[in-house]
């Protein structure tokens, strides 16, 4: 009974150390990219380090690793996609080539949209639209 239970055991711990490895992998790409990447991008990455590894699993351990706020999800239309900057920020969009860029800016939008609408912001989530400097 004690094999049996220590074999479990094992089981278990190889099991969850398999998981967990991937879901260090998963993270480090996002971590290596300030691109935003979206779940494909991921995948197609992923893959060559994991040859095995399905669509499936980055999907659940993106959710695991966004429900442990390593990682935020941006809204692009319908597309999620990745977001390894945890700090409050906003983002550039390029309608060209659809690129993302984080913008900090140093600028009290509460205050300014208080006192000109008279309404209390709780939360300012910035995508600014334009042309980013590749295609000048
Ligand atoms: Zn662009
Ligand atoms: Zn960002």
């Amino acid at each position: 009974m004690e094999k049996i239970i220590v074999m479990i055991t094992i089981y278990f711990l190889i099991f969850n150390m398999r998981y967990s490895h991937q879901r260090e992998i998963i993270m480090n790409i996002i971590y290596s990219t300030k691109s935003h990447p979206n779940a494909d991008w991921i995948y197609k990455r992923a893959r060559k380090l994991i040859p095995n590894i399905s669509l499936g699993t980055i999907y659940r351990n993106l959710k695991l690793l966004e429900k442990d706020c390593h990682i935020a999800t941006i809204f692009d239309g319908s597309v999620a996609r990745f977001d390894a900057n945890m700090e409050k920020h906003d983002h550039l969009k390029c309608k060209v080539c659809g690129s993302l860029t984080d913008l900090s800016l140093d600028y009290d939008f509460k205050s300014v949209v208080e006192k000109k609408f008279n309404f209390i912001a709780d939360e300012i989530d910035m995508t600014i639209i334009g042309t980013c400097s590749k295609h000048k």
